[in-house]
């Protein structure tokens, strides 16, 4: 269950209704399932955009969905330090907690809703690892980290970060009112979420009842991807059935859907989404590891200043994995 919640979707601002007739529907270009994965020090993922194209997930270049997943005590893992150039990572945690702290002074606490924007920019080194007291005892993990490419003029920036409070997305409800869209960056129907953003884009994370449509005016320049952290329904005209999991990527258009499944054993199990797309950056890609740039020699490069030292160094008394 989500962190963030709102108890009577009624009494909040709705999605305007979508004028069927007057505006095309994108169609759904195809839909993938996330292989399974570990990262970091073997923390279970799901590669989401595994198998889609860069042109489809331009600005994004990567996204990995951590859980959801019940830890016994002692299993939690997080990251050891590490380094960036390039690009930004988002922390979306849903559920349970993660600890950062990062080579530019930066860090802190995400928790339950809450989002971290890191942007990499020119280089930085840090670490993402459960707390003490979720290690200790195991729980409920759920989140998901997106990474987001900056333009090519942006690589260089300094590292920032933006701390995204759970309290601080926007809340709007389906034109049905029956499904919760948390906007953390971009804008729905003129509730903007609080990301700052190098490029145009918008990311929202929607809870669908069942038996709700989501019918969502979606930026035409955009991309448009809608990926399962849990449950199941169906997307676009088609009704393409979805599940947790699975990517869809949507063709070109004004609006998308998303559907709640009618089958479910259990009514009150939701359909968990991801939305969202950007204006493609359109520029050369090329990602090794944690870095993404636009040339090979540009990699290169990021790899001989990471090994002396130029990307920043770990600092003393550090943050560091906790281990029972
Ligand atoms: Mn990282």
């Amino acid at each position: 269950m989500p962190a963030v919640t709102v108890e009577d979707l009624t009494i909040i601002d709705r999605v305007p209704t979508v004028n069927l007739d007057a505006s095309v529907e994108r169609p759904v270009k195809g839909v993938t399932t996330a292989p399974a994965g570990f990262e970091g020090e073997g923390f279970p993922v799901r590669r989401a955009f595994a198998g889609v194209t860069l042109a489809d997930l331009d600005p994004f270049v990567h996204m990995d969905q951590m859980g959801e997943i019940e830890y016994s005590p002692g299993e939690p893992r997080g990251t050891a330090w590490h380094p960036h150039r390039g690009f930004e990572t988002v922390t979306y945690l849903i559920d349970g907690t993660f600890l950062h702290q990062d080579s530019h002074g930066g860090g802190g606490v995400i928790a339950n809703g809450g989002t971290q924007w890191m942007t990499a920019g020119s280089g930085i080194l840090h670490i993402e690892t459960p707390p003490e007291e979720l290690v200790v005892k195991g729980g409920l993990f759920h989140g998901v980290q997106l990474w987001v490419n900056l333009p090519p003029k942006d690589k260089w920036l300094s590292p920032a970060y933006q701390n995204l409070e759970g309290d601080m997305v926007a809340l709007v409800a389906s034109a049905d009112a029956g499904s919760l869209l948390r906007v953390i960056a971009g804008d729905i129907a003129g509730h903007k979420g609080p990301g700052s953003t190098h490029s145009p884009m918008t990311l929202v994370h929607a809870t669908i009842n069942s038996d709700s449509e989501v019918n969502l005016p979606w930026d035409p320049s955009f991309n448009a991807l809608v990926y399962v952290l849990a449950g199941s329904g169906s997307v676009g005209a088609d009704e393409v059935p979805v599940r947790t999991g699975q990517l869809a990527a949507f063709g070109p258009g004004e609006w998308l859907s998303v559907r709640g499944s009618t089958q479910r054993v259990d009514a009150s199990e939701t359909l968990e989404v991801l939305i969202m797309g950007g204006q493609p950056i359109g520029a050369p890609v090329v990602q090794y590891g944690p870095f993404v740039m636009n040339t090979r020699a540009e990699i290169e490069q990021a790899m001989a200043d990471y090994q002396s030292g130029k990307l920043g160094v770990v600092p003393p008394g550090a943050l560091q994995p906790f281990r029972v």
